[in-house]
């Protein structure tokens, strides 16, 4: 697993005024951000705080970024797991329980959560998926809530994911990111359009961006300002400008077109 420690780090975490939009899931998690502030003042209350929630929806909408903002703002370490293995579970929800308060990012858990052989119309999964999960299990049940660790979760395929995983106590919140409309775009825009050499203020483009952009996700949107900043360089200019923006949009946009055919 990995470690992102924000007492330790360099104190440039991902903080929430980082995730634009997702107005509704940034309220959605304040609640694991104050309870993690002061587990404490919960458990005195005799308050039972849900364990964790699932983040649920397309990729590159901002899962990742989310979770790792609850860390930032809580001030708490993240661990994040990849890769399978019952002992990497296990390693993993050790190290949590001695760091707590803390949070658990399993991102895609769909690669270790799918459902099991014998529950009905599934795929088979593999041996060491169905050992991760089971281990997996094992842990969330033996974790109180008290214990100050809350996990979080992604996944684009909620429909695949083994029941078990659902059930109360488990990840039985589910929180919706997905793609930003036009004004959420808008606002995804400003933000990395801040990190750009531009002609003019960032405002002056947002706006027409995020029109020209339906479907895009917020990862979408970070390549675009990325390769207009790349084709000005090109071109050996000094600012990035309006052409360049709009060949960068022009470029993604066939890819994006290409994703939705395939969804659908
Ligand atoms: P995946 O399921 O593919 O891991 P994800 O939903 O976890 O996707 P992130 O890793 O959070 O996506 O987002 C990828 C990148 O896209 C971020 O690092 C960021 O640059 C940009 N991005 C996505 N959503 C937003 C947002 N709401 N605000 C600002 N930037 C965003």
């Amino acid at each position: 697993f990995t470690l992102i420690d924000p007492l330790k780090g360099p104190g440039k975490g991902v903080r929430f005024s980082d995730v634009a939009g997702l107005r509704e899931a940034k309220l959605e998690v304040m609640e694991f951000v104050d309870y993690l502030k002061r587990p404490d003042h919960y458990k005195s209350l005799g308050a039972k705080v849900p364990r964790g929630a699932l983040l649920l929806g397309p990729p590159g909408c901002g899962k990742t970024l989310l979770a790792k903002a609850v860390a930032t703002e809580a001030n708490v370490p993240f661990l994040s797991m990849n890769g399978l293995g019952a002992a990497r579970v296990r390693d993993l929800f050790k190290e949590a329980r001695k760091r707590a308060p803390c949070i658990i990012y399993i991102d895609e858990i769909d690669a270790v959560g799918r459902k099991r052989s014998g529950q009905l119309g599934t795929e088979q999964i593999s041996g060491e998926s169905e050992q991760t999960l089971n281990q997996l299990l094992v842990e969330m049940d033996g974790m109180a809530s008290k214990e100050g660790v809350i996990m979080l979760a992604s996944t684009n395929r909620a429909d695949i994911l083994d029941k078990a995983l659902l059930r109360p106590g488990r990840f039985d919140r589910h929180i919706l990111i997905d793609y930003p409309d036009m004004i959420e775009r808008r606002q995804i825009f400003e933000q990395h359009l801040k990190g750009i050499q531009l002609e003019k203020a960032p405002d002056t483009y947002a706006k027409r961006l995020a029109y020209l952009t339906p479907g895009f996700s917020g990862a979408d949107i970070a390549n675009v300002c990325n390769e207009a900043a790349l084709h000005a360089a090109r071109l050996k200019k000094t600012k990035v400008d309006r052409t360049d923006l709009e060949y960068a949009v022009e470029r993604l946009v066939g890819g994006t077109e290409k994703r939705t055919h395939a969804m659908s």
